[in-house]
């Protein structure tokens, strides 16, 4: 049997599997890899502090490939080592060993970011339910809380805060305080217009969060939570400082992309750490081995539709590949980068955008992200096409 091996089954690599699992020819099969259980960081943040709302972030990834079918799903299982021809796993699978020889890959790692962004690898769905009501619960017993990273998720968090903790129905306000390194929330050299930075901070001032610009926590804690110890005062590197007994750390998202280094450093873009492709999504310099979703190294948001779509021609690809073992580069389908969007949701019900150049406010965003945070979507996933 030949192997088409998948590592990571986040969203792009999802999609990937959809569009091999019933092509692919039968001497074939998907080997699926993955460390994680079906994670959606996009829900994780209103997860981690409404009652309620732990289940809706987390789903298990087995429907995707068919019980009793030649493919296999490796799940709690990480790739530690990428070679040219195969891939070496961190525990010894029954059939396979560890070291797992492939035809094609497709390295679909995504990035890490601090818990509950993402969750631990090998975590079950049981513990991250667990360890999200832990959160909503350290949240409620809160008074103030710092937020350290004033990006999307920086802003999606404390608008979930301080949504849920309006004064209202015995929930009493925090104190919120974002800490942000820049000097405004979205870049304009990244293309965000000075709108929708407006937008973000008058709902955010309406809301009672105060943000701090351009300084940075020193000595962050290493964790989000409720401080062991109790209201502590941190000092910014501005002098100022900030007290709080909760932390959220806002920070800290890198892609996954150590094992292609390693595999192949001259296949890593030095200087923000993402994978080289095509527009094939072949890994520069390696025909057999693709790479998609937030690894790489393309000019468009790091988004679940981009994303997503990089799954579909990646699998495209492999199975004209398959089809045709010379089909040369220049015949395979090409991915053109997506648009450069993006919708921050400030609580259920606010929240701004900047969708193809044009700015948007709290109702376009409350009717396209922020009442759904597109839960539905994630939760088909995973459910065999
Ligand atoms: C907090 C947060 C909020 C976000 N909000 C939005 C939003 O509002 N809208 C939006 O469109 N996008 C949002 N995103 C981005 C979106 O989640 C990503 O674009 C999407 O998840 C990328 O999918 P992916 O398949 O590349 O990687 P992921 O979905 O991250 O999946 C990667 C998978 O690979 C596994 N893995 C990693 N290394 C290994 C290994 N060595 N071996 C085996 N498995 C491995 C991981 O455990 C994981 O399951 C958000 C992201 C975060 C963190």
């Amino acid at each position: 049997m030949k192997n088409v091996v998948i590592v990571g089954l986040g969203l792009s690599a999802a999609e990937a599997v959809k569009a091999l699992v019933d092509k692919l020819p039968t001497e074939y099969r998907l080997v699926a890899i993955t460390a994680s259980e079906g994670y959606w960081p996009i829900a994780s943040l209103r997860a981690a502090v409404v009652p309620g709302w732990e289940d809706k972030p987390v789903t298990s990834v087995d429907p995707i490939v068919p019980k009793g079918s030649r493919h296999l799903l490796l799940k709690s299982t990480s790739v530690v080592e990428l070679r040219e021809h195969s891939v070496v796993i961190d525990r010894a699978h029954s059939e396979l060993g560890t070291e797992i020889p492939f035809e094609y890959c497709i390295l679909a790692t995504g990035s890490s970011y601090p818990w509950p962004c993402r969750p631990e690898a090998g975590a079950s769905i049981e513990e991250i339910k667990t360890g999200l009501r832990k959160l909503q619960a350290e949240v409620e017993a809160s008074s103030s809380i710092l937020v350290i990273g004033g990006g999307p998720v920086g802003i999606e968090f404390a608008g979930e805060v301080a949504a849920m903790y309006d004064g209202k129905s015995g929930r009493s306000k925090k104190e919120i305080t974002v800490v942000h390194g820049q000097d405004r929330y979205l870049m304009k050299d990244d293309g965000w217009k000075d709108g929708f930075n407006h937008s973000i901070g008058s709902q955010l001032d309406g809301l009672g969060i105060r943000t701090i610009f351009g300084t940075k926590v020193e000595d962050a804690p290493k964790a989000t939570g409720k401080l062991a110890e109790g209201k502590q005062t941190f000092r910014l590197s501005n002098g100022q400082t900030v007290s709080a007994d909760f932390v959220f750390l806002a920070i800290g998202n890198s892609p996954n992309t150590q094992i292609i280094k390693e595999f192949d450093a001259a296949a890593v873009n030095e200087q923000n750490r993402l994978a080289k492709v095509r527009p094939s999504f072949q890994l520069e310099g390696h025909d057999q081995i693709f790479a998609i979703g937030d690894i790489v190294d393309l000019p468009e948001s790091k988004i679940f539709v981009n994303a997503k779509n990089h799954g579909g021609v990646g699998a495209a690809n492999i199975l004209s590949l398959i089809h045709d073992a010379s089909t040369p580069t220049s015949c395979l389908k090409a991915y053109k980068s997506g648009p450069k969007i993006m919708i921050v949701s400030i609580g259920p019900k606010g929240g701004a955008g900047q969708l193809f150049g044009f700015v948007v406010g709290s109702w376009m965003a409350w009717i396209a992200k922020s009442r759904t945070l597109f839960v539905d979507a994630f939760q088909k996933t995973y459910v065999a096409a």
